[in-house]
């Protein structure tokens, strides 16, 4: 029964549908014909031979003659008579016994065999496919990451259950897809998820337990799901999720880190044991302006400047480097060293950030400033249900009002953070133009708005797409990596045995590789040494913390550490 209504469906669908469209005003077409013929059947009867008909008999004649059946009941006698007949045969010849089976066969039944014939999705995988992929749903971040697996050179199936779906991208996008549902056990098989390398769940909550299910009844592959509520991440594991990716929560808390003013300590994006890397802006701070060797940050509190950003370029900066106002420092040290700079920063100013936005990410967001604390305020037009704890200021915030009558002109920063790009661009633009020296971080919900949300005025853009793909990237290179934006990661490998003895001036690293190493943990030594100088000599049992493109990191990987 399913069959038979997908294949009717199939004539409810593109150009099928516009197809069915001819066919009607061709079906009304030889009806009119036939009425027309059925008309002068009775005029022409009843003026050449005075005989009478009904209507109805009319219509009997047209379809008999036209379908060259000519039962021979009714007949004319009169020469004008023959000639009309013959018309109506000829006619019905053409519209009815050529150009209509014609019609049918080149409107409806080739393109339907066609579309049969020429996609029949993958159901299997070949034999012996191995280290592979396999990707369970399909949306903007899955896409961003295939292209990073695609850049790498790295195998991969996505599966999804959709005809359409699988038929574009394997024929449009060129993927290898598997169609089939995600939940049944010989589409896990098919996939060869056994012998597959790893395993992306990116669908609901619910559908990823599922997934998680039906592949650990099948396999032991490890597997990376994504959870939409982080509540639900304790049952992805139980399930047999290896890694779980509360991504919401991910992205809410990167736009909360960048969006907030003061205290460096409130931008610490992560941790490798007790090196935090921290994100701060130099307005704020006694540096603006100074170029790096007049800052003397190093010297006056141990913290080393690994990187500047403005309007989202990243820049590995030298000791000419200009901090300027607008621009952000990217810093690698110990908690303390956090603290001494927050001391050296002087007077704090009072923070207020805007939350425009009140949805998954934004709730997360909010939820991280108020463990910080940093006072904030929630603008969104509608309640969210799956919230409770917050009470946001309900109304449109593209309308100058609602923001003015909530004290947006007290806001010191705003996270932009809706589901519709065009209304984040609008509202970036409109928080710039009220408040031009405040500071924005928006959110991009596709990777092609990033850079519009730039030049609307944003601070710092966040894209969902490619947060959740250079996340899924690190889980699956099992990297020892903290995630510090797009593009940049931090990462830690024990001194490969090449480089045993040599200084870091000669080790060459950053010209070999273009990774430059951050950070110094020698064995014994509590703090790990940040920025150590070129002339420092690597020994055995020591460990590296680099900074560099996911690129880069798997160039340092094939020169120093595989053979
Ligand atoms: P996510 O969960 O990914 O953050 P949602 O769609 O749940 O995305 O959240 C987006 C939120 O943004 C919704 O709560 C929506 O009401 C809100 N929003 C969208 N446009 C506006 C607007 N013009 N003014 C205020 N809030 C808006
Ligand atoms: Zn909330």
């Amino acid at each position: 029964m399913k069959t038979i209504a997908s294949e009717l469906a199939y004539f409810l669908r593109g150009r099928a549908r516009k197809n069915l469209k001819v066919l009607f005003i061709y079906c009304t077409f030889l009806v009119v014909l036939i009425l027309i013929y059925a008309v002068l059947f009775r005029a022409l009867m009843w003026n050449l031979e005075g005989r009478e008909f009904s209507f109805i008999a009319g219509i009997y004649w047209a379809i008999t003659v036209m379908t060259t059946l000519g039962f021979g009941d009714i007949t004319f006698h009169t020469d004008l008579g023959y000639v009309f007949a013959t018309v109506v045969t000829l006619s019905g010849v053409i519209f009815l016994l050529i150009i209509l089976p014609f019609g049918m066969i080149s409107l409806f039944l080739a393109p339907w065999i066609e579309d049969r014939l020429r996609y029949r999705p993958s159901s299997e995988l070949p034999e012996g496919t191995a280290d592979h992929i396999v990707i369970f749903g399909i949306n903007a971040i899955t896409r961003a990451f295939i292209r990073k697996l695609q850049a790498l050179g790295l195998p991969f199936v996505v599966v999804t259950p959709d005809h359409d779906e699988a038929m574009k991208l394997e024929d449009d996008e060129g993927m290898s897809v598997i169609c089939g549902s995600p939940t049944d056990v010989k589409v896990v098989a098919a996939a060869k998820s056994a012998s597959a390398r790893y395993i992306i769940a990116n669908l609901s909550d619910p559908e990823n337990v599922n997934i998680c299910l039906t592949v650990r009844s099948h396999c032991q592959t490890p597997i990376a799901a994504l959870v939409e509520d982080p509540e639900h991440a304790g049952l992805m594991h139980l399930a047999g999720a290896n890694q779980v990716i509360p991504l919401h929560k991910l992205l809410g808390r990167y736009l909360a880190v960048r969006s907030t003013t003061c205290g460096a300590l409130a931008h610490i994006l992560d941790s490798f044991g007790d090196l935090k890397f921290a994100e701060l802006p130099v307005h704020g701070t006694p540096f603006s302006g100074q170029t790096l060797q007049e800052a003397q940050i190093r010297q006056k509190t141990g913290l080393a400047v690994i990187g500047t950003w403005k309007r989202g370029k990243f820049t590995v900066p030298t000791s000419e480097t200009v901090l300027e106002d607008d621009s952000l420092m990217m810093l690698a040290g110990t908690r303390e060293q956090l603290k001494t700079l927050e001391s050296l920063s002087g007077k704090e100013e009072e923070d207020l950030i805007f939350i425009l936005g009140h949805g998954r990410i934004g709730c997360a967001a909010a939820r991280f400033l108020e463990h910080k604390p940093v006072p904030f305020i929630l603008v969104d037009q509608q309640e969210n249900p799956s919230c409770t704890e917050h009470i946001p200021i309900y109304g449109d915030a593209t309308i100058r009002h609602t923001l003015m009558s909530a004290g947006f002109e007290h806001a010191k920063g705003v996270i932009v953070t809706t589901n519709n790009d065009n209304t984040n661009v609008f509202l970036t633009l409109a928080s710039r133009h009220m408040r031009p020296h405040i500071r924005i971080v928006a959110r991009a919900n596709y990777e092609e708005n990033v850079d519009q949300l730039y030049e609307a005025g944003a601070d710092f853009v966040v894209s969902n797409a490619s947060v959740g793909a250079s996340i899924l990237l690190n889980v699956l290179e099992s990297r020892a990596s903290a995630f510090l934006t797009e593009g940049i990661n931090v990462f830690r490998r024990s001194l490969p045995e090449k480089l045993i003895g040599l200084t870091i001036a000669d080790s060459h690293i950053r010209p070999r590789t273009g990774c430059s190493i951050v950070a110094l943990s020698v064995a014994g030594e509590s703090d790990p040494r940040v920025s150590p100088p070129p002339e420092t000599h690597l020994e055995a049992g020591a460990n590296l913390i680099l900074i560099g493109t996911p690129e880069q990191e798997v160039t340092f990987d094939a020169v120093f550490v595989k053979d």
